[in-house]
């Protein structure tokens, strides 16, 4: 089967490979002249391409963003600077051979459904390379562009701004501090973007203001006892709390543990609307900048004039040099026709949250359009695994009425948790996407009988952090290195900050300690098991 991958980015890449782990024939486009998509940071805004600035930072730890049979070097922090992100890129595409495969400065102008598509499910696909089109026909198509390349610049809603004397711009321009030494900047929105943008300038500006609507939870990267904090959260163990307990109970006991490092209210920062959860921020040093006033948390914008700017609750700061638009991004794919997928603002229905629900033959997929409470490359790579065995017809698509059954309440379950805004519209719960995804390709592993097989590994599975070589333990696609991976994740997340040898103090009661509370844990949560398939 011949495939058409539109992107070379981290979805795209792990695509490449998925294809070649099913024998499938992948050709990937890739508009720009490299491989990283987002990741790969340029000084200058390409068209169509999503930009970053240059120092931006993974927000999530790399013993979970990271493919899951291919593991970092283990001198990499734990948190990856993005130039990091890319060399690891290209070692991923060195050691499985991606690069022939990639046709570079290639845009895809149209992916148009064939004339005989209900019973062959092929696809046209046209291309452009350097002023030549192309048209190639195509068993099935990922299609891997990415959600961040168009900037969400809402001009219209923001009077006065044409007016405004200073300079304007979307984050999606800025690129580093250098030019805003000594001036007075007002950043609209609290995104990750907004709050990485706010600190790095805070540092060098006059004064920076920090404009939000919706205020957010900020979470440290360094978290409790120095582990990563995507690495505490991420456990099944606390999915299943969560699931167990009362959304108010568990609301109530979020918030503590979000307000234990500083009170959000106190700060400016607490969110507006606290049972929709907003993507929280990732950033050690924002409270550090407001406390020191560096950073002014202030309401949203209601009037810009020639050289200031008015907010909601009635202040006016004066002589601003610049704004900065950190008001995120919308998504498109212009070469797919209306028919295939429709984007209406607040949600983009699709199965799995990969497949538009209403096309005659499930061959066309969007991997990455999905901003998971975790990270996205074991999320993608777990697509491309899912739907290169839906092409092969390995995995079982259902028919249509079950594939709307199983949008509707996935839209209802995702209303509750993250409502309607335009901002959540893609979210989803990590682990419980990676298991669905999981278990359809046969590849979740089945803790409970671990508990009686390999009682560690269980317990490293139940409550240790949810890292991709998880899926790699068994079924289609098993890694032999798996276990080992899982079972030593704890040593290299120390070993990349413990550069210097110290002697450890840790107690060996403690961990005794702890294995007898994790045990209790395991009997308790057996019991309710029996107690309810009873
Ligand atoms: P974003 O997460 O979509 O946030 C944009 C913010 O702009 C919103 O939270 C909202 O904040 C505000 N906003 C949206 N529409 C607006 C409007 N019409 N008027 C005024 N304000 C509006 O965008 P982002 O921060 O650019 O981030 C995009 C993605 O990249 C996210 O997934 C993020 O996590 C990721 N990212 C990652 C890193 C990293 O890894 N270090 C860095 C940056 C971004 P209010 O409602 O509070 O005003």
């Amino acid at each position: 089967m011949k495939i058409a991958i539109i992107g070379a980015g981290s979805s795209g890449l792990t695509s490449i490979k998925c294809c070649l782990d099913e024998g499938l024939e992948p050709t990937c486009f890739e508009r720009s002249n490299d491989i990283g998509g987002v990741w790969r940071f340029t000084h200058e805004v390409e068209d169509g391409r999503a930009s970053i600035y240059e120092s931006v930072v993974s927000n999530t730890s790399k013993e979970l963003m990271c493919y899951s049979d291919f593991p970092y070097p283990e001198n990499f922090p734990n948190y990856l600077h993005n130039s990091k992100m890319l060399e690891y890129y290209r070692m991923y595409v060195d050691h499985f051979g991606l690069l022939k495969y990639i046709q570079f400065k290639t845009v895809v102008l149209s992916v148009q459904k064939c004339s005989d598509f209900a019973s062959t499910g092929r696809w046209s696909v046209t291309t452009e390379k350097e002023g030549t089109q192309e048209n190639v026909i195509f068993d099935a198509v990922m299609v891997c562009s990415g959600h961040h390349s168009e900037p969400h610049f809402p001009l219209d809603s923001y009077p006065g701004i044409k007016q405004f004397k200073g300079q304007y711009f979307h984050s999606q321009e800025y690129k580093n501090p250098t030019e805003y030494k000594g001036k007075r900047v007002v950043i609209i929105g609290m995104g990750n973007s907004a709050s990485d943008i706010a600190v790095e300038l805070s540092r060098t500006a006059a004064q920076v203001f920090l404009s939000t609507k919706r205020g957010a939870w900020v979470i440290r990267r360094v978290s409790d006892n120095g582990y990563p904090s995507d690495i505490l959260h991420n456990r099944r163990f606390y999915i299943w709390m969560r699931n167990a307990l009362p959304s108010d109970l568990v609301m109530w006991i979020t918030e503590k543990k979000f307000n234990q490092w500083f009170d959000h209210a106190n700060y400016g920062l607490q969110p507006t609307d606290r049972t929709q959860f907003k993507e929280p921020l990732f950033n050690d040093d924002l409270p550090s900048r407001i406390t020191c006033g560096s950073v002014l948390v202030k309401t949203s914008v209601r009037k810009i004039t020639e050289t200031a700017v008015q907010f909601e609750d009635g202040t006016v700061e004066e002589n601003i040099d610049v704004i900065i638009f950190a008001t995120g991004y919308n998504y498109s794919f212009p070469f797919l026709d209306a028919s295939v997928i429709k984007i209406d603002s607040s949600r983009t229905y699709l199965y799995k949250n990969i497949i538009p629900p209403n096309l005659e033959k499930a061959t066309l997929g969007i991997l990455g359009l999905i901003q998971p409470l975790g990270p996205i490359m074991p999320t993608a790579e777990l697509q491309a695994r899912w739907i290169t065995r839906i092409f092969k017809g390995l995995c079982r698509f259902p028919p249509k009425n079950e594939v709307m059954d199983d949008i509707e309440k996935d839209r209802k379950i995702f209303i509750k948790r993250y409502g309607t805004t335009r901002e959540n519209r893609l979210q989803v719960e990590f682990i419980e996407y990676l298991d669905s995804l999981a278990s359809d390709i046969g590849v979740k592993p089945n803790i409970w009988y671990l508990f009686l097989t390999d009682p560690l590994l269980a317990m490293a599975l139940c409550f240790g952090p949810c890292t991709p070589a998880q899926f790699r333990l068994t079924g289609p696609g098993k890694w032999p290195q798996a276990r080992k991976q899982v079972m030593t994740t704890w040593d290299r997340i120390i070993k990349s900050t413990k550069t210097r040898t110290v002697k450890s103090k840790g107690p060996r009661f403690v961990t005794a300690t702890r294995l007898l509370a994790a045990l209790c844990l395991v009997v308790l949560l057996l019991s309710i098991f029996v107690y309810q398939s009873k």
